[in-house]
């Protein structure tokens, strides 16, 4: 079969052989595989201190072709699944230990990664593994990561105490994960601020349900008129430009929810302490979310209040130029391989 690697920092296909499914194993025949901003980052090298080596691809949608002993308590041959839950914490998770009983399983003490849907196979523990409905297509993979990820950061909102029907914003709102945090928090009842840059892409957040659309060089300005500032800000964005204007935007007792994962190259998270004192203001991180978010999102998907917008299909050998056009921005939403044997 081909699979996509990471070798020694650079991106090639190779022909492996297919992968027997190990203990509490189910291996997936691979129907489509989202490409997720987090692997060109990973091809590109942009994170420092991160392995230039290995499988990549997070997000999957496939058929459960065959199982290791044991696997047959969680899925069946035939089942329809997702499989990703955002790559880290995806693989295993050992449910015991203090992280794991708290609900945190992305933190175990044990945990695995989940990476290789740039592939035709993919032998996958099976409890990471999530039955999806017809009604879902191919081009939903996506979920897998991106959407689990704005899910997992949309919910942090509940958990911090701010309500349905408060004034949130959500930088990066075209993007491929903001476009989802904007159908997802509009779901729950927030008004969403969409933020991004450039006419197109602020017309696409509006088609998304956001309630206001704003440019990134006018936001500040703008949702001071509008609301004064909001009660939290859903960061999605890969500059750190993005990451101050989050901060900037709050209003007093704010929540701040840091999601994106800029290149080293862009530094750090700077606040002003005075503002920060000012302000009064909470600054979190959110990752990913766990396989009971994920469920909870093919359910919100299959009753149609989530879908993914998916510009760009292609076979596994067009990853190179998809990457190339990610990097450029070339297009809203998200790309999918959804033919992974050529
Ligand atoms: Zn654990
Ligand atoms: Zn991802």
């Amino acid at each position: 079969m081909k699979a996509a690697r990471l070798e020694a920092g650079a991106f090639h296909i190779r022909d492996v052989p297919i992968p027997d499914p190990g203990t509490d194993e189910a291996l997936v025949k691979l129907s489509a595989a989202g490409v997720c901003h987090s692997d060109l980052h990973l091809a590109r090298g942009d994170w420092v201190g991160i392995p230039e080596i290995g499988s990549i691809g997070h997000e999957g949608i496939g058929v459960v072709e065959a199982l290791g002993p044991g696997a047959d308590r969680f899925v069946a041959i035939g089942d329809r699944v997702i499989l990703g839950l955002g790559g880290a914490g995806g693989g295993y998770w050992c449910g015991a230990c203090r992280q794991c009983i708290a609900g945190r399983t992305r933190l175990c003490v044990n945990t695995r990664m989940l990476m290789g849907t740039f592939a035709e196979y993919l032998p996958v523990w099976a409890p990471a593994l999530v039955k999806i409905p017809d009604s879902l297509s191919d081009h939903e993979a996506p979920l897998a990561c991106g959407g689990l990820t704005a899910y997992g950061a949309v919910k942090k909102l509940l958990a911090h105490g701010v309500v349905p029907g408060r004034s949130i914003a959500v930088i990066g709102a075209a993007g491929g994960l903001g476009h989802y945090a904007v159908q997802i928090a509009t779901a729950f009842g927030y008004e969403v601020i969409g933020v991004d840059v450039g006419a197109q892409r602020l017309e696409f957040v509006r088609s998304l349900g956001a309630s206001m659309a704003v440019d990134a060089n006018e936001a500040l300005d703008a949702v001071r008129g509008a609301v004064g500032g909001v009660d939290a800000s859903l960061i999605f964005s890969a500059k750190m430009a993005g990451f101050r204007l989050g901060f900037d935007l709050l209003g007093p007792h704010g929540l701040m929810v840091c999601v994106g994962l800029p290149a080293t190259s862009e530094g750090n998270i700077e606040i002003n302490p005075f503002a920060f004192f000012a302000k009064d203001a909470t600054i979190i991180y959110s990752a990913v979310g766990t396989v009971e978010d994920m469920r909870e999102l093919v359910a919100f998907a299959a009753a149609g209040k989530v879908k993914s917008h998916v510009s760009r299909t292609g076979a596994l050998s067009e990853l190179p130029a998809i990457f190339d056009e990610l990097e450029a921005a070339r297009y809203l939403g998200r790309a999918v391989l959804t033919d992974l044997s050529r």
